[in-house]
């Protein structure tokens, strides 16, 4: 397992609950996102009303699961879970929106993967509140509708740019959650630190922070990891030796990157001359396959400046080369 890998694993799942903030004072960072909520559901409240639909997107570990939570406990409504690719049927996705109370939250995780069928089902149900029904076949085929409790679907996405337009037109909000600040991440974790328990200095927070890749979830797993090695080999603080040990021994660099971060930027230096390249091929050059490669790595190589996506194929830039410690060859400096 890949221990900074910004997706959820089953092992996530405990730490993932206790550790998730459960209203939106506790939500740290995402400022611009949290005072817009905050006036909408307060709004929607007031007016007795669901919240508009909302949709969030932005890369996996930042909290989009977590907002969808906040969002039902603030509006005092329960929380539906599913996921796009787990919504196969048109029927599957009547059988959920008929079983809604009034103003709940429906959560449709990886919404992009949703088929074409069952994204006709969502626009008048998001739309009027309506469920269109066709029964029979052919000429003699008859469209029923049917209404719905009025409910709020919050969509997550790591692909905005996949999502149908009509979809997306019918959101009330739309969020982009970007990566943390080291400072934000500094305070999540030493929040996460104070519900687990584990004693730690602001250096070895710090430590920590800078290594997160702007991540809460991989903040909260390494934290997890420099505990257990705290408690081990240390007298059980995180301070900032321990924390570098810990980190070292995971190899994950001064900024978050492991081996294949680094498999992947020297692919690209010394098989492609430092670009571009072609996704397809670089994918080919690491085996690893091209959605990983676009979701996973790649947004936290280019937010360190380390990548850059151009019309002709992924680039290496001067700083990868550098962090590598890689000559950057005269021919580039154009
Ligand atoms: P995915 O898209 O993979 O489901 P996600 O963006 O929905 O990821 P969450 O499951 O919401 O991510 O968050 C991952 C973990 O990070 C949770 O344990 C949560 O407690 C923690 N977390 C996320 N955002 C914050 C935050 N702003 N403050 C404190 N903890 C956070």
């Amino acid at each position: 397992e890949r221990i900074i890998s910004s997706q959820s694993v089953p092992d996530d799942t405990k730490l993932d609950t206790s550790l998730r903030p459960r209203s939106l004072d506790d939500f740290i960072g995402q400022a611009k996102i949290k005072d817009n909520l905050a006036v909408t559901m307060m709004a929607a409240r007031a007016r007795k009303e669901a919240l508009d639909h909302v949709l969030l997107y932005g890369p996996p570990g930042l909290g989009k699961t977590t907002l969808a939570y906040i969002i039902a406990h603030g509006m005092e409504v329960n929380i539906r879970i599913t996921s796009g690719p787990a919504i196969e049927r048109p029927g599957d996705l009547a059988a959920i929106l008929t079983g809604l109370q009034p103003h709940d939250v429906l959560f449709i995780d990886e919404i992009h993967r949703l088929g074409r069928t069952v994204e006709e089902i969502l626009y008048p149900a998001m739309e009027d509140f309506a469920l269109d029904i066709v029964i029979g076949k052919g000429p003699g085929a008859k469209s029923l509708r049917l209404k719905l409790p009025p409910f709020t679907l919050i969509g997550a996405t790591t692909r905005y740019a996949m999502l149908s337009s009509p979809l997306r037109d019918r959101f009330g909000s739309i969020y982009r959650l970007d990566f943390y600040t080291d400072a934000d991440i500094e305070a999540i974790l030493r929040r996460s630190a104070e519900i687990l328990g584990v004693q730690a200095d602001q250096a070895g927070l710090r430590e920590i922070a800078c290594r997160a890749r702007g991540t809460p979830r991989v903040a909260n797993r390494l934290l997890k990891r420099v505990r257990d090695y705290a408690q081990v080999r240390g007298r059980g603080v995180i301070d900032c030796g321990i924390a570098q040990t810990a980190l070292g021994r995971l190899e994950i660099d001064a900024v978050g990157l492991d081996n294949i971060d680094h498999q992947l930027l020297r692919a690209i230096i010394e098989k492609f001359s430092g670009g571009p390249v072609g996704l397809e091929t670089l994918a080919a050059a690491i085996s690893e396959d091209t959605d990983t490669i676009m979701d996973i790595y790649e947004p936290y190589l280019m937010q360190l400046g380390f990548l850059e996506r151009t019309p002709r194929g992924r680039v290496a830039t001067r700083r990868a080369y550098e962090h590598l410690g890689l000559k950057y060859p005269k021919s580039r400096l154009a």
